[in-house]
């Protein structure tokens, strides 16, 4: 009976406009992973991967449950990249076929740019101009940044998947922070500017070497043991930070406190129009927003509003806890609401973020998730 409720509450123009919207975000998903998928696997495993984007899509638009069907779909790839890159490092003994290393990322660019700059200069004053690998990955960042700016950190980061699953999985958090944690909220920018320090004067990835939890089962270890117990020691800090903390708060502390990326994200991604913007007309100041925030980035405004800092990264988990619904996806701050017709729908703020977001997310993570549903056929099949 719900069902059926169900299906004659979207039908008519806000299915067939949800039906456009998932086609929308099909097609490109598809297009790409299909040939990024085509160098190694069977395009049928990107065929599945893009169907599951564009029923991510049709969900939203159907429910309006932004961040319910985005959280869903964030958690599946970032598992997806566990999966594929690196269970077989912690068990190759018995699934040697699946043991990859894991690509150099994107939080490794954000504290290593300063070293990046100095090579390209050195290069260029002795005449060997010369492409550096990540360069691809900065102009893949450039892209996505002036496209989804900030919500990067909630539709496409692999780290972020793990930490925003993991937040959503206590009913109740067992430690609650007060306003104090506001203090400590700009400590990812302080650890960038130290990162980006240590790395220019290393010359090496300073994040990759001494931070990523993901590098505890690859050949980053050094050779000395006394160097090799701090490296162990502070990665299993960072690890707990992206498993446990999650757990216990139901915020999502590696990104909001630990991620150099994050505080990256948050300067550069004032370059993309896309907002969340609390209407302060409507607001009332009970702050039902920031309790539900899991990056801690809503704080007392003037006057006692909400105010929405630049960590936002555009999750759509405050949209529904607003009692005024005075929460909504804005570009650069000013309301572009959905009209009438299937057209008009499709062509608000809200729509036109989630389809740069969900087709940027699910491009990106065909990289590693139609390799992953592969990885999992072969394993049940074998
Ligand atoms: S302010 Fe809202 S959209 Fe931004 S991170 Fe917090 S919950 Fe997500
Ligand atoms: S939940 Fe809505 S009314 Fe309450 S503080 Fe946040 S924006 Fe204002």
């Amino acid at each position: 009976m719900k069902a059926l409720a169900w299906l004659k509450e979207i039908s008519g123009e806000k299915a067939a406009a949800a039906g456009v919207f998932a086609a929308l975000v099909f097609i490109p998903v598809f297009i790409f992973s299909g040939r990024l998928a085509a160098r190694e696997i069977s395009r049928y495993y990107a065929l599945a991967w893009s169907l599951f984007a564009a029923g991510t899509a049709f969900a939203i638009s159907c429910t309006g449950r932004v961040s319910f069907y985005r959280r869903l779909f964030f958690s599946v790839s970032a598992l997806a990249f566990l999966f594929h890159f690196k269970l077989g490092l912690v068990n190759n003994i018995f699934w040697p076929a699946s043991f990859k290393a894991a690509p150099f990322c994107h939080i490794a660019m954000a504290p290593y740019f300063l070293g990046y700059l100095y090579q390209q200069y050195l290069a260029f004053m002795s005449g060997g101009w010369k492409l550096w690998g990540p360069l691809t990955l900065g102009a893949a960042w450039l892209f996505v940044t002036l496209a989804i700016g900030r919500g990067w950190c909630s539709w496409a980061c692999f780290y972020g998947g793990i930490d925003d699953g993991l937040s959503a999985v206590a009913r109740r958090p067992l430690i609650k922070f007060g306003g104090w944690v506001f203090k400590l909220r700009d400590l990812p920018a302080a650890l960038l500017v130290f990162l980006l320090l240590a790395s220019l004067a290393y010359m090496l990835p300073v994040y990759c070497l001494w931070l990523c939890p993901f590098k505890l089962t690859e050949g980053f270890m050094d050779g000395e043991t006394s160097v090799r117990r701090v490296q162990y020691a502070l990665m299993l800090f960072a690890l707990a930070a992206l498993v446990i903390g999650p757990l216990l708060t139901k915020k999502r502390i590696f990104c909001s406190f630990l991620c150099p990326f994050a505080a990256w994200q948050a300067f550069w991604g004032r370059l993309n129009p896309f907002r969340i913007t609390a209407d302060q007309g409507k607001c009332t100041g009970c702050m039902n927003c920031a309790r539900s925030c899991p990056m801690t980035a809503i704080k007392d405004g003037p006057g006692g509003k909400a105010a929405i800092t630049a960590y936002c990264n555009l999750c759509g988990q405050c949209l529904g806890a607003c009692p005024q619904g005075g929460i909504s996806y804005t570009v650069f701050g000013a309301a572009f609401p959905e009209a009438g017709g299937i057209l008009g729908r499709l062509f608000s703020a809200g729509y036109l973020f989630v389809f740069s977001a969900l087709t940027l997310g699910a491009v990106f993570s065909s990289l590693w998730a139609p390799a992953a549903i592969r990885d999992a056929v072969k394993l049940i099949l074998r």
